[in-house]
């Protein structure tokens, strides 16, 4: 019961409330987890005292979500706490919630999405208030709505992505009316912001250790063909990859997560549509996100997995092995900087489409081989040790001649990088 028992700020928070006569109660998610076993940071506190009431009993406040009933408590270490007045859902349009105060711990329970999250904890008592079986959901491992499934998911639509989103984080199986109600959900999720749904993307990539499932899930109860329909038919595998793609992890690691998310827009072999830019701002990643999914899209169209394998598991090391140079002229199609990430990638989708376990430690050699000669080999005009000056002064007269030259000197220098020294390039040239 000690991992039950919340961190001292929490609990002092509670006496607070309790002293002036209110209730005060531990809930939702860390309740859950800590039932879980998992360590978690955010304790929610529900209080019967109405926000003013709480912002008058407490030095600092912050008012977070006042018109919810949600008040920030900071503690003596400036770390805030969200001290929420217990609440009926009173009027819902599918999203937004017209709430009532002045509801009781069991109210406020009832108007929460799932058993699991509908638990609550007195902090010193470490007493459970637990009316709708959310204890024995999580030991059997299932996600239920509390409540009705169909309506709670029409009050709120965000539902649907929501239980998809726990199912995959603690890999439950969803109740047979839960899943029905969310596959009914499916068809009106166009009420959901997009902002709302790249944000749940965006959870599913960080806080589910391996998302296929979970996409998959999302595809089955139709809800790609009715928010994502450009991925709705991608396969198996593409998802899969997300699975060999390491998630951001506690210190938050946005490129990882923004990996996974480009992830799903990514296919070997094939260009993506030009639409692509278009449609990732459609779905609010910003700027800077849509154009390196872009970019990594366009780099993996460049490549087959067939062609990923083949350098992988090239033995020799020689810079002049044709595997090397292949390998060099695909980093200079797909270009340098697109080198970390697409070899991820793509090799996660090897994974997933099953390389043999004699070529596991391919992936990390094709991985630092791949960055060796993106940061050290000559792949660009620019890379060259001549520039134009010096073909002119060669004899090489400018326009077209002189493009063509370079050209045609990077060719001798990728299929052998010792050749990119100044004197020898000149040699090389006079000999043309
Ligand atoms: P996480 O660890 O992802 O934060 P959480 O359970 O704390 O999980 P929150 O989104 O922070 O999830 O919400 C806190 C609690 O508020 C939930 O546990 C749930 O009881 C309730 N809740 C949140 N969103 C909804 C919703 N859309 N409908 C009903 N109840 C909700
Ligand atoms: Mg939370």
């Amino acid at each position: 019961m000690t991992r039950l028992r919340p961190p001292d700020e929490v609990r002092a928070i509670c006496r607070v409330l309790e002293r002036a006569g209110h209730e005060a109660w531990c809930v939702g998610g860390a309740v859950r987890d800590a039932l879980l076993g998992i360590a978690t940071l955010d304790w929610d506190i529900a209080t019967s005292a109405r926000p003013e009431q709480v912002q008058a009993l407490f030095k600092r406040t912050v008012p977070v979500g006042i018109q919810f009933g949600t008040v920030g408590v900071l503690d003596a270490h400036g770390v805030l706490h969200e001290v929420t007045t217990f609440r009926h859902d009173v009027e819902t349009d599918g999203r937004h919630a017209v709430v009532k105060f002045g509801a009781s711990l069991d109210e406020d329970l009832a108007r929460r999405d799932f058993t699991i999250n509908a638990i609550a904890v007195h902090a010193e008592r470490l007493e459970l208030r637990d009316p709708f079986g959310g204890r024995e959901d999580l030991e059997r491992r299932v996600l239920r709505c509390v409540g009705d499934a169909p309506e709670r998911m029409r009050e709120d639509r965000l539902r649907a992505l929501r239980a998809l989103r726990f199912a995959g984080r603690f890999e439950f199986d969803i109740e047979p009316a839960t899943w029905e109600a969310i596959r009914a959900s499916a068809p009106h999720l166009g009420r959901l912001s997009m902002e709302r749904v790249k944000q749940e993307l965006e959870k599913v990539m960080e806080q589910v250790a391996k998302p296929a499932r979970t996409l998959e899930r999302y595809r089955e109860a139709g809800i790609l063909a009715a928010l994502l329909p450009s991925i709705a038919e991608a396969p198996r595998e593409r998802f899969a990859a997300i699975d060999h793609l390491a998630r951001p992890g506690l210190v938050r690691r946005p490129d990882r997560r923004m990996l996974r998310l480009a992830a799903l827009f990514v296919e070997p072999g094939v260009r993506p549509a030009r639409r692509l830019e278009q449609q990732l701002k459609e779905l609010k990643f910003s700027t800077v996100e849509a154009r390196a999914t872009v970019a990594l899209a366009e780099g993996a169209g460049e490549v087959t997995l067939t062609r990923l394998r083949e350098l992988a598991t090239a033995t020799s090391d020689a810079p002049t092995d044709p595997a090397a140079v292949e390998l060099r002229r695909t980093i200079a199609r797909v270009g340098r900087l697109r080198v970390p990430g697409l070899t991820r990638l793509l090799w996660a989708r090897a994974k997933a489409e099953g390389v043999p376990a004699s070529e596991g430690r391919a992936g990390v050699g094709l991985y630092r081989r791949a960055m060796r000669s993106a940061f050290r080999d000559p792949l660009t005009v620019a890379d060259l040790a001549v520039d134009g000056d010096d073909l002119r002064t060669a004899g090489v007269e400018a326009g077209k001649g002189m493009g063509e030259a370079l050209q045609w000197l990077l060719e001798q220098v990728m299929v052998d990088p010792a050749l990119n020294r100044r004197e020898e390039l000149l040699a090389l040239l006079r000999g043309r």
